[in-house]
């Protein structure tokens, strides 16, 4: 009797070992295709990688896929995502009276529909939950490998208070109000961020300014005080983790990063000394430009947030192009909410109108590793590293927008060595 395949019946097989052949890589590092490549994956990791012509010397045939045609590519990774805010309403209005229950048993939908999107890493923004990042470890529901941020931390009026300007209601310490927890003075921003770590978070989010969504505040509006996010800082650190910053203009990312925030989320309104003040500390940059896209596109979001939107989306792309030419390490985000996950691929679409194809690849790979602090196990096709790949018809170095186009150009996804997602016949997808 297995008993512990008995406690956890949902347990998976044990991993496959592939031998791909044939196989053109592609490295984000250098922008570069590495052809005629053996690659031998065993216990989820990729053991050996195999350039000289004897290297499939003694393997039977039987045993080998090849890849003749096909690129690998490495797994991608988004780095700003809400799970928890799932499909199933039209407006953001709608969402006020979702609950967690009826958030909870979709969320299985929104994460498989990433995998088959060739997503194997996100990271959550905020909303998703330890128990969500659990299921998925213990292999109780597919998706890809979750890095959480629990609840992002807000001001009282900040841009995760959800309350209108007419709610008299008033909320204490720590309540949450949508993805986010509602905390005011250095003592709540303590005592909360030992709480989002204890829950689980991997690292912390701040609602450091203004933002498009919110009902009450302004996006140029400075969010959170000097003492405040030093608190959130120590406490991230001294955990041996970090803090970004939901920040749109130069005065919050500037605020932020003089603090030692170490990630940006959007900077749409970012300016060249901002920017070069990035690069020189070394902070990350994940804009999101595909939600502002699709909010105006979907009407999803109220009157008064729509406006804020088109504000920011026509500044944004120059901002991204702007950050990249001076040197930030830019990463690939989405940040879409309810109806709008399906679209998450169409950023790859909306970054190549200024960006290369390298630029856009490396976002959602090695950059993304750095940011996540996965650098040494994900984002690349090398050896010793966690196997996931993506198995491609054609070359998205030379048109990134191939990742847009899941069903024609990604054949299969495979995630800790496991296949998940399989479009092509040589390929079997686990059950
Ligand atoms: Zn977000």
């Amino acid at each position: 009797m297995d008993i512990a395949r008995i406690i956890k019946p949902w347990q998976r097989q044990p991993h496959k070992a592939f031998v791909f052949t044939n196989a053109t890589i592609i490295d984000p590092v250098e922008g570069a295709l590495i052809p005629n490549a053996t690659v031998r994956v065993a216990d989820g990791k990729i053991t050996s990688i195999d350039t000289s012509e004897t290297a499939t010397e003694g393997i039977p045939e039987e045993d080998t896929i090849d890849l003749s045609g096909k690129y690998l590519c490495p797994g991608l990774i988004d780095c700003h995502v809400h799970v928890a805010v799932v499909p199933g309403e039209a407006d953001l209005r709608a969402y006020k009276d979702m609950t967690e229950k009826v958030s909870l048993l979709r969320q299985p939908h929104v994460l498989k529909t990433m995998i088959e999107r060739g997503f194997t890493s996100i990271r959550d923004c905020g909303g998703a939950s330890l128990a969500v990042k659990e299921a998925v470890e213990d292999g109780v529901i597919p998706g890809p490998r979750l890095f959480i941020a629990g609840f992002a931390l807000s001001q009282t009026g900040g841009h995760g208070d959800m309350r209108g300007p007419h709610s008299e209601e008033l909320c204490c310490g720590g309540t949450i109000s949508g993805i986010s927890r509602i905390v005011d003075g250095p003592a709540e921003c303590y005592k909360y961020a030992r709480e989002e770590l204890r829950q689980g978070a991997d690292f912390i989010k701040i609602m450091g300014g203004g933002g498009v969504a919110s009902p009450t505040d302004r996006i140029d509006h400075i969010q959170f005080s000097d003492e405040e996010i030093k608190a959130i800082v120590t406490v991230a650190n001294n955990a041996g983790t970090y803090v970004t910053s939901h920040s749109y203009t130069p005065q919050a990312i500037q605020q932020a990063i003089n603090l030692g925030v170490r990630g940006i989320e959007h900077g749409n309104l970012i300016d060249l000394e901002t920017a070069k003040l990035m690069a020189e500390k070394g902070t990350f940059l994940t804009p999101t430009l595909i939600a502002h896209v699709m909010s105006k596109q979907m009407n999803f979001l109220p009157a008064e947030s729509a406006a804020k939107n088109d504000e920011v989306l026509e500044k944004g792309l120059r901002a991204m192009k702007m950050a990249v030419d001076v040197g930030v390490t830019v990463c690939f985000g989405t940040d879409l909410l309810g109806p709008m996950h399906f679209a998450q691929s169409k950023e790859f679409t909306v970054r190549s109108k200024v960006l290369t194809p390298i630029q856009i690849l490396r976002s959602a790979t090695i950059n993304a590793a750095r940011l996540i602090m996965q650098e040494d196990r994900l984002g690349q096709i090398k050896e010793g590293f966690t196997a996931d790949m993506l198995i491609l018809n054609a070359n998205p170095l030379e048109d990134i927008t191939v990742l847009d186009r899941a069903e024609q150009s990604i054949m299969g996804v495979i995630k800790d060595g496991r296949v998940l997602k399989s479009r092509w016949e040589k390929l079997t997808a686990e059950a």
